[in-house]
């Protein structure tokens, strides 16, 4: 499948992206989502097989296989640790 945005000659590939969207004004991440993407402008298409079990994940019922740090952006910096 080619790539539809327009002037960007990219053939889709079928990867395992991490997808990362908010509910309830939480970020939920989920690893290995199959999905296709342009490797030349990084569009990303999903089934909507894929969609429909994103839209039913419960974080409140699912357990997760892991936690992940959160940031806002403008990112505060900290000073590295010396060693
Ligand atoms: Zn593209």
């Amino acid at each position: 499948m080619k790539c539809t945005v327009q002037g960007y000659p990219g053939e889709m590939e079928a990867r395992k992206i991490v997808h990362t969207f908010m509910r309830e004004g939480q970020p939920i991440v989920v690893e290995d989502l199959p999905a296709l993407v342009c490797p030349v402008c990084g569009y990303t298409v999903l089934d909507l097989e894929v969609l429909d079990i994103l839209f039913t994940l419960d974080p409140k019922i699912a357990s997760p296989v892991g936690q992940a740090p959160v940031f806002r952006f403008p990112l505060i910096s900290t000073p590295l640790p010396s060693s």
